[in-house]
């Protein structure tokens, strides 16, 4: 079957008890046995529940893989991988990652006594080898990259990591499994916030982790039902519903954000537009053999730090807010807000940078609003 019909049907037969056509919120937390562990699957609501096994089974169809884990939250989802991993390990990152996941690293793992090495997705791409050791066990990337839309070969950085043995995990979080498929590309894990596009309507936090390796997804599983951070029934359904209609939605953010980069391009009091689409984005080539489009994602540099400030806040149909990845279109200085934790890092963003998050509504809509917006 192709993407878009396993996004609709898989995990969601027909409930058998009832026909429901849409998989039901089973809203339980235990499950009657008929005699001491004699059960038809379920036990306990944290160790499964049925809404969230349909979900895992949707997103690991998608992201073509044998296994699927979700959580509470992306950041759930990464703490609970992290548990692979003991103090003394050491980690490879790149280094324009997830604002939450660099304050996580720096703040949380590195005082534990974990090691960690930031690179640039150039660094990665092209000479990551030399950077790993034999106590190297996770390589940890995202493509592209957020908010800079940096492209990390990822073919190449598994080959790299997969020579000394380091696991290799893909945030996808940006591309979506329609645009992006990790896992075909070397890749052992693939995480996401399905906060973002996969819940696709800004009403949900969610977290999901994938992988073809049957001892990796036992131990994930272990670590799910150990750890804890699993996501309600409710939050279950909603992603779940949210994917039915990624596929077209992925094709209309993307055709919004082409539409949006050339005209920021053409705009005098834009520096410069990170779009991986735009064939002078140094990550283009990399991005076009990769990923089947270029994203919803948009970053560009306003003239100066002041600028970005007080243009974010003019626009009126473009809301000013963190996260992405929903049906409306959200702009923000990641300086200021998502990446604020990056402040003190050698990394950190511009200060003179916006993001974009370019929803689907009409492009010229958008377009209208930023204009104005710019002119003012
Ligand atoms: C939002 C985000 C996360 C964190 O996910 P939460 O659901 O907010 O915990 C991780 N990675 C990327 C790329 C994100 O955009």
């Amino acid at each position: 079957m192709e993407f878009e019909t396993r996004a609709i049907h898989v995990g969601q037969e027909p409930d058998p008890a009832t026909g429901a056509v849409t998989t039901p919120i089973y809203q339980t937390s235990t499950f009657v046995q008929e005699a001491v562990g004699v059960h038809k699957g379920y036990d306990y609501a944290r160790v499964a529940n049925p809404t969230r096994t349909a979900l895992q089974e949707c997103l690991a169809s998608l992201e073509g893989a044998a296994h699927g884990h979700a959580f509470s939250s992306g950041l759930g989802a990464a703490t609970t991988l992290m548990h692979l991993l003991s103090p003394g390990d050491h980690v490879v990152s790149v280094n324009d990652v997830y604002g939450g996941i660099y304050r996580m690293f720096s703040q949380v793992y590195e005082p534990k006594g974990y090691r960690f090495t930031f690179l640039s997705a150039q660094e990665i791409s092209s000479g990551l080898a030399e950077h790993l050791d034999e106590k190297t066990r996770l390589v940890w990337l995202e493509s592209p990259t957020n908010p800079l839309l940096n492209l990390v070969d990822i073919r190449a950085a598994a080959e790299a990591a997969h020579a000394v043995g380091a696991l290799v995990v893909v945030d996808n979080t940006f591309a979506t499994p329609y645009l992006q498929q990790p896992l075909s590309l070397g890749a052992d894990v693939v995480l996401h916030s399905t906060t973002k596009y996969l819940g696709g309507h800004s009403d949900v936090v969610g977290g999901f982790l994938a992988t073809n390796d049957d001892a990796t997804s036992e131990r994930l599983a272990f670590l799910q039902k150990s750890l804890g951070a699993v996501p309600g029934p409710f939050d279950s359904w909603l992603v779940l519903r949210g994917v039915k209609t990624l596929a077209v939605r992925m094709e209309k953010h993307c055709e919004n954000a082409a539409a949006i980069a050339s005209f920021l391009e053409r705009e005098t009091r834009v520096e410069r537009v990170l779009y991986p689409g735009l064939p002078t984005h140094p990550g283009h080539t990399i991005a076009a053999a990769q990923m089947r489009n270029f994203g919803g994602m948009v970053s560009f540099l306003a003239g100066s730090e002041e600028e970005a400030v007080a243009l974010v806040a003019r626009t009126q149909i473009w809301k000013l807010a963190e996260s992405l990845g929903g049906v409306e279109s959200l702009i923000e200085q990641p300086a200021g807000m998502t990446h604020a934790s990056t402040a003190n890092a050698p990394f950190a963003v511009p200060p003179n940078l916006i993001r974009l998050s370019v929803g689907i509504e009409s492009a010229a809509d958008l377009i209208a609003d930023l204009e104005s917006a710019l002119a003012t």
